[in-house]
C-alpha cells in the first residue's frame, strides 16, 4: 500500500477549514456544545488567513503538486463566514484549481452570491457549492438548522445559480423532515440545483426506509436528545430530536474498540484515495478532518465541557500542537514529512494493534458512509 505522504511528493488536493466561526447552531455539529448549548471548547473563533493561503498554495506549490482540487468546509465553521472568502475562491479559481464548498447558505446577501457564481462560472474548473437545506419551509428547516433562514438561503442559492454557479441541495434526513423529501427534491429541480443529496447521519435515523439504498430495516426504538442551543448573540432555542438505531450501532461498535483491537485488513484510508490533507482554522495540519477532530478531543480531554472523550492508547501517535505542524510556521511539504503522518500510516497496515479511533470507525467500520444515491438534475457542469 502506498504511503500516506511520500518523501518529496505533495498531495494534489486539500480540505481547508477556513474558519471555526458560524452563524448557525446545529445541535449535533461538533462546534455546538451539548453541555452549554453554545460554542464548544474546540472553537477558538479564528480564520485561516488569506495571506497564508496565498503563500502556502502559491503557484510553485500548485505546479509541483499538480494541485487540482480544494474542499472548503471543516469541523467547526462555515466557510462563507470567512471575511475574505471571495478572495480565497478567486485565488484557487484563477490558479485552475477546482473547488467544493459546503455551507448553510444563510450568510451574506444575494449580490455576494451572484458575484461568487459569476466568478466560478468564468473559470474552466470543476466547482460546486453544497447548501445544507433540511426542509421545504422555515419551521421544518430550522428544527435542526438553528439560527438560519430558509427564505434567505433560497434567495442566496438562486442568485448563485442564476449567475452560473453549480449548486447541490443536501438534505439530512430526520424524523421531523422525512415527509418532505419528495417535495424538496422537486424544489431543488425547479430552482436549478444540479443535484439533490439525501444524507443519513450516523447518529440519526429516519423512521421508515426512504430509498432503495440497501438500508437496514428500522425499528421504532429511538433515543431522545434535547437541549437549549445558544448563538453568539445570546439567543436561545430549544430543540428535541429523536435519534435511532444508528446511534445504538455506533455506540455498540465504539464499545468493541479497546487497547486490544487488532484490524487484520488494510484500512481503506479516504485521504490516501483522494491524495489529500486537512488544514484547520488554526493552521494545524492533519490527514483528514476526522483525525483533526479526534486529536482536538484528546487535546481538550480534561475540559469539563467535553462530552465525547477520545481514547489514548499505547499506540496512539503523539501530536505536537506546535509550530512544526502549523502552516503559519512551516511549508506543507515540511509538515507532511513529520513523523506523525508516518506513524498514522503505520497503523493503517494490516494486523496493526489499535488504529486510532477515527481510522477504525470512519474508514474501517465505514460507519459514516450511509449516503443514499444522488439524482442528477438538469445538465449543468459537473462539479
Ligand atoms: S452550519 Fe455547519 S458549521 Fe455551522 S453549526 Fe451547522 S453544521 Fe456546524
Ligand atoms: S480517518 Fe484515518 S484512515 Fe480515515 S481518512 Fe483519516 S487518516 Fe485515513
Amino acid at each position: 500500500m502506498a504511503a500516506l505522504y511520500g518523501d518529496s511528493r505533495l498531495p494534489s488536493s486539500a480540505h481547508l477549514e477556513l474558519t471555526d466561526r458560524c452563524n448557525a447552531g446545529c445541535p449535533l455539529c461538533s462546534r455546538t456544545s451539548r453541555a452549554t448549548g453554545g460554542a464548544s471548547v474546540f472553537v477558538k473563533n479564528v480564520d485561516l488567513s488569506l495571506e497564508i493561503i496565498r503563500r502556502r498554495f502559491c503557484a510553485e506549490f500548485i505546479r509541483r503538486s499538480q494541485f487540482k482540487y480544494v474542499h472548503l468546509c471543516g469541523n467547526y465553521g462555515d466557510p462563507l463566514v470567512h471575511p475574505q472568502l471571495f478572495e480565497i475562491v478567486e485565488h484557487f479559481a484563477t490558479s485552475g484549481v477546482g473547488l467544493g464548498i459546503a455551507t448553510n447558505g444563510s450568510v451574506r446577501k444575494p449580490r455576494f452570491w451572484k458575484r461568487l457564481g459569476t466568478l466560478l462560472a468564468a473559470h474552466d474548473i470543476k466547482s460546486k457549492i453544497t447548501f445544507g437545506i433540511d426542509g421545504v419551509d422555515h419551521q421544518t428547516h430550522e428544527t435542526y438548522r438553528k439560527f438560519t433562514h430558509f427564505e434567505k438561503i433560497l434567495e442566496n442559492a438562486q442568485a448563485f445559480i442564476r449567475a452560473g454557479g453549480v449548486a447541490r441541495w443536501q438534505f439530512i434526513v430526520f424524523d421531523h423532515n422525512e415527509h418532505q423529501i419528495d417535495r424538496a427534491r422537486e424544489m431543488a429541480a425547479s430552482l436549478g440545483f444540479q443535484s439533490f443529496k439525501l444524507q443519513v447521519g450516523n447518529r440519526i435515523r429516519p423512521k421508515k426506509q426512504i430509498a432503495s439504498g440497501g438500508d437496514e430495516a428500522v425499528s421504532d426504538k429511538g433515543y431522545g436528545v434535547s437541549a437549549t442551543i445558544q448563538d453568539r448573540k445570546g439567543r436561545r432555542m430549544d430543540y428535541g430530536i429523536r435519534l435511532g438505531d444508528r446511534l445504538a450501532e455506533a455506540t455498540r461498535k465504539a464499545h468493541q474498540y479497546s487497547p486490544d483491537t487488532i484490524v487484520e485488513d488494510v484500512i481503506p484510508c479516504k485521504v490516501k484515495a483522494e491524495d489529500s490533507f486537512f488544514v484547520s482554522a488554526e493552521g494545524f495540519v492533519f490527514p483528514c478532518c476526522w483525525t483533526a477532530l479526534h486529536y482536538n478531543r484528546l487535546r481538550h480531554a480534561h475540559h469539563p465541557n467535553v462530552e465525547e472523550t477520545a481514547l489514548w492508547t499505547a499506540t496512539t501517535p503523539r501530536y505536537a500542537w506546535s509550530e512544526g505542524t502549523n502552516v503559519y510556521h512551516r511549508t506543507i511539504g515540511e509538515i507532511l514529512k513529520s513523523g506523525f503522518f508516518a506513524d498514522i500510516d503505520r497503523l493503517l497496515q494490516p494486523g496493526r494493534k489499535v488504529p486510532i479511533w477515527p481510522c477504525y470507525k470512519t474508514c474501517y467500520l465505514n460507519a459514516n458512509k450511509n449516503v443514499l444515491p444522488q439524482r442528477q438534475q438538469g445538465s449543468a457542469r459537473a462539479g
